[in-house]
């Protein structure tokens, strides 16, 4: 019997998030006074939030 290879488990590094208008959320990064700032945005509506786990 066939067994499945202990690697084959696939780890979610890229996590995705869906807004609740249906839309995908993706990760912008902005500049902001000279600092880096990771944002979440919805494609679909735009709306943005500072952390896709907030799309809820
Ligand atoms: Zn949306």
């Amino acid at each position: 019997m066939a067994q499945a290879s202990k690697n084959s488990r696939v780890t979610s590094a890229t996590q995705k998030f869906f807004c609740s208008c249906g839309g995908e959320v993706k990760m912008k990064t902005l500049f902001e006074n000279g600092k880096v700032k990771n944002i979440a945005e919805c494609e679909k509506c735009k709306r943005l939030e500072r952390r896709p786990s907030d799309f809820k």
